[in-house]
């Protein structure tokens, strides 16, 4: 029996990942499950899960939580802040660690998981992002399975010998990228689109961060970083190709020629049932494909004029240092400001652009100076929407 924990249970990841556990209850129990401030839906999961531990950031929400909980008889125990967070991702009481909180927010939890050397399934991205060789440094040191749930990571780790430990044979990677909602925009009319339509995924329900990621394909340039991190390869053997029908979930190119893929329907259930089960396979409740109803695979090169995001997150991985950080923070601000209403969809390249030009220098050898990165590249991202912001749609 494996007891997992579920870090951001209420987001798109943590409603999923329950749905997989839910299908194998005599492998999987749940432990802990986690999230921010919202208690109702935390509050509805515990009933149906059962989790020996709740906890919310949020101490207030903990306190609506936990009596809601009590007077309905839930054995569940609520924990608040954002030291219990890091406490039921390391307890030795957890086998499985699901790092599903989106943003730096999710830094400190999952490297608690990383140091109790649990099995991790990654899809907070930017925690990875933003500590790259400090992380993996971690994996290795505390003897931690880390196995990525993005679906491009989670192919590229299925397609590559023994499951990423070696590069044998290996010439590149070949990310695949749906091109987002705006693919067939023109530059002109990306300056006009709405939250709205940025919100609309033509392949995949996400949450709205990473949606609006996938809408200027900094997502993409994330995942680029990721990759670079998890498989131990140098940019220039990581190529993005658009691919709109997200079926291809990526690709590993060896020296000979073949190409080695991985196939499957837009459902973030396959990479999660293939992390939780790894190196067996689980029923993960995703439709299959049907090759006879695909009327076509199609590839193109991203645009980088019209969607500059990709093209700053390879210069942040190139320059190194503490960049990757700065252009994660200014992102996350950015996006939000976007989200808000506050800064237009093309603000958002040009905000993490400028925050890359002013703070992409600071050292960052420990973890307080990531830390620091990210915070003065906030402030400097907050600045530069108050002073250039303002265009609302
Ligand atoms: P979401 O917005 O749907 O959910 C985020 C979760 O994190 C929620 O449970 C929320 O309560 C929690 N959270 C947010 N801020 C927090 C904080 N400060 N402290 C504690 N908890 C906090 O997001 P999502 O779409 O599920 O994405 C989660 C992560 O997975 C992101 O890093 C995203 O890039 C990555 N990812 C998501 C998908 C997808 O299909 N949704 C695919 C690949 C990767
Ligand atoms: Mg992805």
């Amino acid at each position: 029996m494996q007891r997992v924990t579920v870090l951001g249970a209420t987001g798109s990841i943590g409603v999923q990942t329950l749905e997989v556990l839910a299908l194998h209850p005599e492998r999987y129990q749940v432990f802990a499950l986690a999230a921010f401030t919202k208690w109702q839906p935390l509050a509805e999961l515990c009933l149906k899960h059962r989790p020996r531990y709740a906890v919310l950031r949020d101490a207030a929400a903990a306190a609506l939580l936990r009596n809601h909980l009590r007077e309905l008889g839930s054995q569940t125990e609520v924990l608040e802040g954002d030291r219990a967070l890091e406490q039921v991702a390391e307890s030795v009481e957890t086998d499985v660690v699901v790092a599903a909180i989106v943003g730096a927010a999710g830094i400190r939890p999952t490297l608690a998981a990383v140091r109790a050397g649990k099995r991790i399934l990654l899809a907070n991205k930017e925690a990875l992002v933003v500590t790259g060789k400090l992380f993996m440094d971690a994996v290795r040191q505390h003897g931690a399975e880390l196995i990525p749930l993005d679906s491009e990571h989670n192919a590229i780790f299925q397609c590559l010998p023994e499951s990423g430990r070696s590069l044998n044979g290996v010439r590149r990677l070949l990310l695949t990228a749906s091109g987002g909602p705006f693919r067939n925009h023109s530059a002109e009319s990306l300056q006009q689109v709405t939250v709205a339509e940025a919100l609309k995924h033509p392949n995949w329900d996400m949450g709205p961060k990473i949606s609006v990621d996938s809408a200027t394909l900094m997502n993409k340039g994330l995942e680029l970083i990721e990759a670079s991190w998890l498989f131990a390869l140098d940019e220039s053997r990581i190529d993005v190709v658009v691919h709109p029908q997200s079926v291809v979930h990526s690709m590993v190119e060896y020296e000979d020629g073949s190409v080695l893929a991985q196939l499957g329907t837009p459902d973030m259930r396959t990479p999660i049932a293939c992390g939780l089960a790894w190196p067996q396979r689980i029923a993960s409740g995703a439709p299959r494909i049907d090759f006879l109803a695909l009327s076509q695979l199609t590839f193109e090169a991203p645009d980088l004029e019209r969607f500059p995001c990709l093209h700053l997150a390879r210069e942040a991985l190139r320059a190194g240092g503490a960049a990757s950080a700065v252009l994660n923070a200014a992102n996350e601000v950015a996006v939000q400001a976007f989200l808000d209403q506050k800064l237009s969809f093309m603000g958002i390249a040009a905000c993490v652009d400028d925050a890359l030009q002013h703070c992409g220098a600071v050292a960052c050898r420990s973890l307080e100076e990531i830390f620091d990165a990210d915070r003065i590249s906030r402030a400097h991202a907050g600045d530069w929407i108050s002073r250039h912001g303002g265009v609302v749609h």
